[in-house]
């Protein structure tokens, strides 16, 4: 196949390299973004639009367009620790226009980013392009080569951007070193039907005889994520499926008879949960962002949304060099420097949250929600403080690219 060129080569489509794709496009850099799948559509893997990321979309002039996409809104976020109901977050007084999060399945989110970047002349998506390494000649990344179904490709740029996730190749290829901070759980995600009377809000975390099983009311269906001791999924699958069946019986009791939806481990998807960070994010002509850069526990639901700053800011530092053809390799350290302290904050947060549930699964019998838990959520402004830190993030991005095709 005939090599191509383009300015900017983003490997993988998912939010951060569609989103990316999109605002370099909208500056007027030519960029390629190569997706390994056919299309978007995937298993669940995280559906939560935070308000950060609609603001985003609202400085682009898309959130009108994108609420007009079927979603549901999430303005609270709370639990039942043995019995003992709590609510831990509260969107609704975040100063922003849509004080909640939009639950959207990732596929419609990237279907409608990637609609609207199509419409840039510079931007070109190519799907079923696995990128199996990086081309380098004289020290520094100069593009990839691709599988495709019409052979091997090579594929030329002033910049690689890896977008392609937690498992990224690109950073394995490049030898960028990475910090891996330890996990104690794993989740394991479900489906479980809906019943009009179930007593469940949103999303609900449910703690209970060592086990704590979340609930995300997804209108047709609950998306279940049981938490579990990290690397006791083998465990749990000898035990079999009616100690599985009766175990969230015993969490959530109302599910009832819903537990034996679950006829087969093959329903049952393991997350295996990381949270890591690149200690560099890049080499000359190569930079990391998204997952690829660092992988991020579900706690607090903040992956995508984090990848998609990371985009914002990584355009920011380089749409202008990228357009007027300029080496970007000095301004690469310069978006790790900028992203590198909410990555910090937020996995911190994660991992304090972790340990504390790792504790849970020392009970077995009835559990009584902890006296520190009731004081907390009882604190002015605690409901505020981790509604502003989920919803907003730290240190949040703003658009500075600008949209070259505006008359
Ligand atoms: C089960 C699950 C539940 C989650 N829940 C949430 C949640 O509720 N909220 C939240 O914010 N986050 C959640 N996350 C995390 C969230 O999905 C990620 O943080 C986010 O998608 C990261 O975006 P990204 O663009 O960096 O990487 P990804 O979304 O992983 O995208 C990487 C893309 O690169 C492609 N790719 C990989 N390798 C190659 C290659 N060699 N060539 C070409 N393409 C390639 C992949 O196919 C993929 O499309 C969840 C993740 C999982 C797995």
């Amino acid at each position: 196949m005939e090599d191509l060129r383009s300015t900017c080569c983003v490997v993988g489509g998912g939010p951060a390299g569609v989103m990316l794709g999109y605002l370099l496009a909208r500056a007027g850099v030519s960029v390629t973004v190569l997706e390994k799948h056919k299309d978007f559509f995937r298993d669940f893997r995280g559906d939560t639009v935070h308000p950060s990321t609609m603001q985003l979309l609202k400085e682009l002039g898309l959130l009108g367009d994108f609420l007009q996409q079927p979603h549901q809104k999430v303005e609270t976020v709370g639990g039942v620790y043995g019995g003992y109901a709590f609510r831990l977050g509260d969107l609704r007084k975040l100063r922003v226009d849509t004080p909640y999060i939009a639950l959207m399945p990732q596929w419609d989110f990237l279907n409608f980013l990637s609609s609207k970047a199509r419409v840039f002349p510079e931007f070109s998506l190519r799907t079923e392009h696995e990128v199996t390494g990086l081309i380098e000649r004289d020290g520094r990344v100069r593009g990839v080569v691709v599988r495709t179904p019409s052979g091997e490709q090579r594929i030329e740029a002033d910049l690689v951007v890896a977008c392609d996730g937690r498992h990224s190749l690109m950073r394995k290829d490049a030898g960028l070193p990475l910090k891996d901070l330890g996990v104690p759980i794993d989740v394991l995600w479900f489906r479980l039907s809906k019943k009009e009377n179930d007593p469940v809000k949103a999303v609900m975390a449910n703690i209970n005889y060592g086990k704590m099983l979340i609930l995300i009311d997804r209108q047709e269906y609950f998306q279940a994520g049981l938490i579990i001791r990290k690397g006791g999924f083998q465990a749990l699958q000898q035990q079999g499926l009616d100690n599985f069946r009766a175990s969230l019986r015993q969490v959530v009791p109302h599910l009832g008879d819903r537990a034996d939806e679950i006829r087969d481990w093959d329903q049952v998807k393991l997350l295996t949960v990381q949270v890591n960070r690149l200690l560099k994010w890049w080499r000359p002509g190569l930079l990391c962002i998204g997952d690829a850069a660092h992988a991020m526990s579900p706690v607090g639901g903040v992956g995508i949304n984090l990848a998609i700053q990371d985009a914002v800011a990584a355009a920011n530092v380089l749409a202008g060099a990228l357009r007027a053809g300029q080496n970007t390799d000095a301004l690469l350290g310069r978006v790790q420097r900028r992203r590198t302290f909410p990555v910090r904050a937020i996995q911190r947060m994660q991992v304090t949250v972790h340990r504390g549930l790792a504790t849970i699964f020392r009970h077995t019998g009835p559990m009584r929600a902890p006296r520190l838990l009731k004081v907390v959520v009882h604190l002015p402004g605690v409901k505020r403080l981790l509604a502003r830190v989920v919803g907003m993030g730290v240190r949040r991005e703003h658009v500075r690219t600008p949209d070259v095709h505006r008359a």
